[in-house]
Formats: structure tokens, C-alpha cells, sequence
């Protein structure tokens, strides 16, 4: 955990406006900021920068969050990394325990510095090898692509990064697996006389290489072992070079070599990732559709192709929330992506991509291929293979589509799949946008509260109505003011406190509302008395109200004595008000 002390220190020192303008130009618009959303395409700016509230929100699609949640959403990176990487911008030192280090071992920085240098040798040995660089022309990639991708030569000899570093003996150089140690205790570098491809993590930091054989030998794509800095189910070949496609296509396209993704790049199609070595795990699935919308996997058409797709599906189940969807496309026999592009051109490969595949249409058609259709039992073996795949399905529209089908396919009814696979309701989060009650007079409260969250001192509990999500969310935000003790939180610490939380998205409306219209500082206090007052006002109708209905159903006789009082103070009351 890290201290929400901490949180808040860093959105202090960090300048959102700052931050983003590094990343998208901004321009001044009134008392915001605004620029063309890098989270959606657009042409006219609706993505608004609020510098005094240090926080973001895009009127086109909703995209909102402090300087933490930007690095987050842009960069696609974690809590913790995105913390650690601001901590580091402005120079403020992260609580040791959270920094990610293992035990004993030598430091992340000093094994991150060793790739670089590494990376850099084998860079400049590509220039010097007349073999790596007649190898990359004939697979069509220019200097330009090679520099892109940083690739590399790794000579043939066994000690070659001895050359590269004052002292080949260090530890670090075989926990960032570049040098190996044989049971005779002779070190010999892992890499020779292979054509290097840097694996780069989401900062552009090199974390591994892959290297490729040029001719005939085995095996003809070595990785780096997992070590502190590489861990192969987390990570993707390809994707800082891909951001800006990425971003452009809103499609992340997985391939199945590094080769595939720089042919891929060197005929314009930028969106192109691999996994290294690895089936497509539920986390690539994740880190991906943080970036985009749409995964498509371009796999080969044989039979390890359509397991590798198979895998990447299952993996790919769960981690699939509403809005994002999955496609597969494989190619035709003896093709590879880097040979279709080549010889199909670029503009047939994308038309493939768009035209991909469903994943429902694949996950039918797997399981189809192996139940014989045309027997009852084979299409309730159809229907009972589903079952542990629909079980894992998190999104309600994907599935009900499945269960159509699955019932076309079988015959039997849509119920009886549903009851044929044990599908339960889909539990959910409790859904944000339950019935509102007067939000006319919540929703300026909730406005005041985050432009001057020491108001919460003010606020009487009594005065908010029982069960409306806006009540909830006030009641909410006051907790966490008050907890939070004095002085009171501004609001991007405040929004980092609420992470995840159910009342985030009606916070996060009022937070938009206010970028557009904040109160004048001088009106501010007069403005939430008078907000309280019609509160406190309305509630006291809704009860006499209430009363009124009972007098009339039941006489005056109808009320307790407690009852009684009420309603004649609040007779009275309407009578001096007029
Ligand atoms: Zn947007």
C-alpha cells in the first residue's frame, strides 16, 4: 500500500498541465486547457485540462482522472508503476517498501542500465556486419525501421560483451541474462551471432532482446530468460514503437514474431504487437484494452496457428469487459504476416483486420469442428463444451449473443442453453446511475463540496435525502474529507482516495460540470448556505407532504402526538412564509 499521504504530496508537486502538455500539446481555453482527446478520435477539442482542480476530463468521451490516471490511461501502466514513474519526474523519493525489488538482488536501475548499454553495443555491431545487414534488406526493413525497433547484431564468439562492459564477470550481467554461467563456471555470452530485437517496456525501457538465427539453427528465436526486469506473460514485443498507431486505429493487432510486427511497421501498418514466446495471457489481454478498443489476433492458418488462437481466446474470456471486442484473423497456408504484407500489400492486410473474425463466430466454429452436428448428441455436446467458457464471460452482451447461437447451432432453446450451462446473472458492481431524486439540489452541493471541500464541516447529514445515488455520493465524499482531517484534500487527491469506487462516476460528472461553470470564490460560501437551505427546505416539504397524505386519508385524529406537533409547526411555518 502506499500511503495516501504520499498520493497527495505527488499530486501536489506534479503540475497535471505540465504532464499532459508533454504528451499532447495543450492550448489555453478560458481557465482550462483544452486539446483534441488523446483517448478518442476527434476533430474539435473536447478534452479540457483544469489547472487550478489538477485534474482532466474529455466532454466527447468521458476520459477523466488526475495526473496519475492520465499516466495510467496513456501509458497504459499500473497504480504503482504510474506513481513510480511521476515520483521519479519530480524527484520525490517512493515509500521503499512499494518499490518493486528483489530480495538481495541488484537494483532494477542497475540491471535496466546494463540492457541499455547492451543494447546500444549490439546496435552499433549491426552497422559493422555486412551478414545481419544483407539479412534485414532482404526482409525488406529499411534503416529507418531497424533504428525504430533499435535492432541489433550480437557477432558470433563467446565473449563478445566483454567488449561492452569494464567487468564481464559482474553478477548483474547473468541476472539480466545476457552473459551465462556453465557448470565449469566459464561465462559465454547467451546472444551469437544472432540478429538482436530489444524488448522494450512501456516507458521504451529495454527489458530483454529476442534474437533471431539468419540462416538455418536451432532455435530460431532465443529470449531472454524471465528475470527482475522481463516477465514474458506481461509483456508485448512492439508496444512503445505502436502507441501512436495504437491511439490512431484504436485496434491492437498480436502477432506472432517480432519479425511479423517490423515487416508490419515497415509497410505502415504501426499497430502491430507480439507476444514473446508465449501464449497470449489474460494480462496482455488487459494491457491492451487499456490502449484500445479492439484485439485482433493475426495468426498463422495451420494447426498450431488455430491453437495458439484458441488459447489466446480462453485467455482472453475473462478479461473482456463491456465495450471492447476480440477478432481473429488467420492467414492462408504458408503465409505469415510478413510475407502476406509483402506480397499482398498493406491496404489487403488491413481490409483482413477489419473484417476479422468474432470471437463468438470462432468459439463456435472450434467447438463445432470437433462435435458431429448432425447427431442430438453431438449438438448438446456442443452446448456442454460451451458451458465452461460462457461461465467465464464477463460481459452480458457477448454472452447472450453466444447463447443465440449456441441455441441456432443446437436446436435446443434459448432458455434451455442458459439452463444447460448453469448461466447465472452476471453480478455487477451496483450500477452507478440508480434512480436520482432531486438532483436540481444535489448536484450544485456535490459541485460545491469538490471546489471547496472544507465545506463538508458545514454540510448537516439530516438535511440529504435517504436513498438517492446523489445522496450517496455526498455522503460519500463528506466521509472522506473528514477523514481525511484538516486541511482538507483538494479535489484530484480526493479522486485518487475514491479510485474505484462505486460513487466515482457521479463524482466525476460534477467534477466536469464544474470545469464548465466554477463558482466566484466570493459566492462560494453564500452559495452553499443557500444550497443547504433548499435541501433542508425540500426535505421539510417531503415530510409534510408526507403528513398531508395521512391527515387526509385518516383525519388529524390519524397522527401520533409526535406526528401532530409536526404538522402544525409546519402548518404554521407555511403560513408565515405565505
Ligand atoms: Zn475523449
Amino acid at each position: 500500500m502506499i500511503p495516501e499521504s504520499f498520493i497527495q504530496e505527488l499530486l501536489h508537486r506534479v503540475d497535471v498541465v505540465d504532464l499532459i502538455d508533454g504528451y499532447v500539446p495543450l492550448k489555453k481555453a478560458g481557465a482550462n486547457f483544452a486539446a483534441c482527446c488523446p483517448f478518442h478520435n476527434e476533430k474539435s477539442p473536447s478534452f479540457t485540462v483544469s489547472p487550478s482542480k489538477q485534474f482532466y476530463h474529455c466532454f466527447g468521451c468521458g476520459a477523466h482522472g488526475t495526473a496519475i490516471g492520465f499516466l495510467m490511461e496513456y501509458s497504459g501502466l499500473g497504480f504503482i508503476d504510474a506513481i513510480k514513474e511521476l515520483s521519479a519526474k519530480v524527484g520525490l523519493q517512493m515509500p521503499e517498501d512499494d518499490v518493486r525489488r528483489p530480495h538481495d538482488g541488484p537494483k532494477i536501475s542497475a540491471l535496466t542500465d546494463l540492457m541499455a548499454r547492451a543494447a546500444k553495443y549490439y546496435y552499433e555491431q549491426l552497422k559493422l556486419s555486412e551478414k545481419a545487414i544483407n539479412y534485414l534488406k532482404g526482409r525488406g526493413v529499411s534503416g529507418e525501421i531497424a533504428q525504430k525497433f533499435g535492432i541489433g547484431y550480437a557477432p558470433d564468439g563467446w565473449q563478445n560483451l566483454g567488449a561492452a562492459f569494464e567487468d564481464y564477470t559482474i553478477a548483474e550481467l547473468q541476472v539480466a541474462g545476457l552473459v551465462i554461467k556453465n557448470e565449469q563456471g566459464r561465462l559465454y555470452d547467451r546472444f551469437r551471432d544472432r540478429v538482436m530485437f530489444p524488448i522494450m517496456n512501456q516507458k521504451g525501457e529495454v527489458i530483454a532482446f529476442g534474437g533471431r538465427v539468419m540462416g538455418e539453427g536451432e532455435p530460431k528465436y532465443l529470449n531472454s530468460p524471465e528475470t527482475p526486469l522481463f516477465e514474458k506473460g506481461r509483456e508485448v514485443f512492439g508496444l512503445p514503437q505502436a502507441r501512436a498507431a495504437l491511439r490512431d486505429k484504436d485496434t491492437a493487432i498480436v502477432v506472432e514474431g517480432y519479425m511479423d510486427v517490423v515487416a508490419l511497421a515497415q509497410h505502415g501498418v504501426g499497430n502491430a504487437v507480439a507476444t514473446l514466446g508465449t501464449a497470449t495471457t489474460a494480462t496482455h489481454v488487459q494491457k491492451l484494452l487499456r490502449q484500445v478498443d479492439r484485439i485482433v489476433y493475426c495468426f498463422d492458418g495451420d494447426n498450431a496457428g488455430r491453437k495458439a488462437a484458441w488459447r489466446a481466446l480462453e485467455n482472453s474470456l475473462e478479461a473482456l469487459p463491456e465495450q471492447k471486442s476480440i477478432g481473429f484473423v488467420f492467414l492462408p497456408d504458408t503465409e505469415d504476416p510478413d510475407s502476406f504484407v509483402r506480397s499482398q500489400g498493406t491496404e489487403a492486410f488491413e481490409r483482413m483486420i477489419a473484417q476479422a473474425m468474432p470471437l463468438s463466430e470462432f468459439l463456435l466454429r472450434e467447438l463445432a469442428s470437433h462435435c458431429d452436428m448432425t447427431s442430438a448428441e453431438g449438438r448438446a455436446r456442443l452446448v456442454a463444451e460451451a458451458k465452461p467458457l460462457l461461465s467465464r464471460l464477463q460481459t452480458p452482451l457477448l454472452r447472450l449473443q453466444l447463447v443465440k447461437r449456441l441455441a441456432e447451432a443446437s436446436g435446443f432453446s434459448q432458455p434451455e442453453v442458459e439452463r444447460l450451462c448453469d448461466l447465472r446473472p452476471i453480478v455487477r458492481p451496483a450500477p452507478a446511475r440508480v434512480p436520482r431524486q432531486a438532483p436540481s439540489l444535489l448536484r450544485p452541493l456535490l459541485r460545491l463540496l469538490l471546489q471547496k471541500p472544507e465545506l463538508a464541516k458545514g454540510l448537516p447529514q439530516d438535511a440529504l435525502p435517504a436513498n438517492s445515488a446523489e445522496a450517496r455520493a455526498v455522503r460519500h465524499l463528506c466521509a472522506t474529507i473528514l477523514a481525511a482531517g484538516d486541511p482538507a484534500p483538494p479535489y484530484a487527491a480526493l479522486l485518487e482516495r475514491l479510485r474505484g469506487n462505486e460513487d466515482e462516476s457521479i463524482l466525476r460528472e460534477a467534477a466536469a460540470e464544474l470545469m464548465q461553470q466554477p463558482f466566484a470564490e466570493e459566492d462560494i460560501d453564500a452559495e452553499f448556505d443557500g444550497a443547504v437551505k433548499r435541501l433542508q427546505e425540500g426535505e421539510n416539504k417531503r415530510a409534510f407532504d408526507l403528513l398531508q397524505e395521512k391527515v387526509s386519508k385518516l383525519g388529524v385524529s390519524g397522527l401520533s402526538g409526535e406526528e401532530k406537533q409536526q404538522y402544525l409547526q409546519a402548518l404554521s411555518a407555511r403560513g408565515k412564509t405565505g
